[in-house]
């Protein structure tokens, strides 16, 4: 056995060698040298029950082992043996099978008499499965699988909205993936417009205060993508739906980077929801304008965006375009699947070439979202600079000037994801001002990573019929 793994014949009981398993009388079992790594290393040298570190004293550092093999069922038949009735075999109770890593202070309780039903063999099988895989799963990690994390929080109607750091880390792990905070420490590249007045009503000093703040983090963080210290972004953010564009409008398009979707429903934790329905798009024609230099669109997706409340600068002379889901009436349960998020990117890349076509050099499209996280992200993050129009809210003239180092690494632009995303829909219609976007016409519309389902967007375009439905 390695020496660093403290197994001294010496040691006293209280700190017996990791080959030896205890019994709650303090009896002493040897324990075969191949089963007791075997063991230990499973169980990453933690607790299985309260996850210590089993080989330094948490204080000191010192190489102190405050670890005992237990054994599930106890290793006689006798009544004083723990679980010791259990119908297992003798001859197999000192086995990698029955035996789990514990701290000295659980295993004494598993052991305790009064404690034998709660820590049943099952429960205590259970949990060993649950911490091995756990380990396994944790340094399997490889350095690629590090992502850098981009949390955005704002307000939603006046209530601050949560979203911890010990969330994003399970998401992500979920993922395959782990937070890497050694850039800059924790917090830097959290977005906070928690504090920010005004949000409730919309006024326009949040949007200005909230664009700048945006854009101020994300530059930061082009920084360090220019220097390649990111190679991964993980976005998770959840706030007002202008808020969401322009920090889509912002994301770099030379990094792989997944938006994280919030669910709405059942625990309405962070993630896709396996099973859920793939969700097609399309976009059609509501109204044709009079003036080929206005154009709007609605995004109908977790509502249908009301024709009625446009406000008085939609008019006559817009064209107005609406994207909804195919076949299904808008509700906010709708992009559960990486292949939704997928589909609604398309069509709108699709929209934006329509647009491109019918209306040429038009200067800026009104757009009114009623849409979940992820797909208001896409919808900032969609346009290409210098090919489609600036994307504008009537009711917020004003409009960022997108700070982001356009195409600093444009032939790299096909790495790029727009994985991740679900639900969390938010408001409907609301304004949004996202800066003039900054793709080039070479810069891909629809990202995938690696974990992506492959392809360009352009390999799988929507037939037209279905893109394209005057009414
Ligand atoms: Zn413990």
């Amino acid at each position: 056995m390695p020496a660093s793994m403290p197994m001294s014949p010496e040691e006293p009981a209280a700190n017996p060698s990791p080959t030896t398993a205890v019994g709650p009388d303090g009896a002493t079992r040897s324990i075969s040298e191949t089963v007791a790594r075997r063991v230990w290393v499973a169980a990453g040298g933690r607790c299985t029950m309260c996850n210590r570190y089993l080989l330094t004293d948490d204080h000191t550092g010192a190489p102190v082992s405050i670890g005992q093999l237990a054994h599930i069922v106890g290793w006689t038949t006798s009544k004083g043996s723990p679980r010791g009735t259990d119908p297992l075999d003798v001859a197999e109770r000192n086995d990698e099978a029955n035996l789990m890593l514990l701290c000295y202070d659980q295993h004494r309780v598993i052991d305790h008499r009064t404690m034998w039903e709660v820590y049943s063999a099952d429960t205590l099988r259970a949990m060993k499965r649950t911490h091995e895989q756990r380990i396994k799963q944790l340094t399997g990690l490889r350095d690629d699988d590090r992502t850098t994390v981009i949390r955005m929080v704002g307000n939603l109607h006046g209530t601050g909205v949560e979203l911890s750091p010990q969330t994003v880390a399970s998401t992500l792990l979920a993922d395959g993936r782990y937070p890497d905070y050694t850039l800059l420490g924790v917090d830097e590249y959290e977005v906070d417009l928690r504090q920010l007045p005004g949000e409730p009503d919309g006024s326009p000093g949040y949007w200005e205060i909230g664009r700048a703040i945006v854009t101020e983090r994300l530059a930061r963080l082009a920084a360090h993508v220019g220097k390649e210290n990111v190679r991964h972004l993980s976005v998770f953010a959840i706030a007002r739906i202008p808020m969401l564009v322009t920090l889509g409008s912002l994301l770099d398009d030379t990094v792989p980077t997944v938006v994280h979707p919030k669910r709405r429903a059942g625990d309405e934790g962070w993630g896709w929801t396996p099973g859920a329905p793939d969700v097609d798009f399309e976009h059609r024609l509501l109204q044709e304008g009079t003036d080929p230099h206005q154009a709007a669109v609605l995004f109908s997706v977790s509502g249908t965006v009301d024709r009625g409340r446009l406000p008085a600068t939609v008019g006559e002379g817009t064209t107005i375009y609406e994207l909804r889901p195919a076949g299904v009436t808008p509700n906010r349960e709708l992009i559960r699947t990486r292949e939704s998020l997928d589909r609604f990117t398309r069509s709108w890349a699709d929209l934006l070439a329509e647009l491109e076509q019918r209306h040429p050099g038009l200067p800026a499209v009104d757009v009114f979202p009623a849409v979940p996280i992820t797909a208001a992200v896409a919808i900032g993050r969609t346009p290409m600079r210098a090919v489609h129009p600036r994307l504008r809210s009537p009711k917020d003239e004003g409009s960022i000037r997108a700070t982001w180092p356009a195409g600093a690494r444009r032939a790299h632009s096909d790495r790029g994801i727009y994985a991740g995303a679900a639900e969390a829909g938010e408001g409907s219609g609301e304004p949004v001002s996202a800066g003039r976007t900054r793709r080039s016409p070479g810069g891909s519309v629809a990202r995938r990573g690696r974990r992506g389902t492959g392809g360009r967007s352009r390999g799988r375009r929507i037939p037209r019929r279905r893109r394209w439905r005057p009414v």
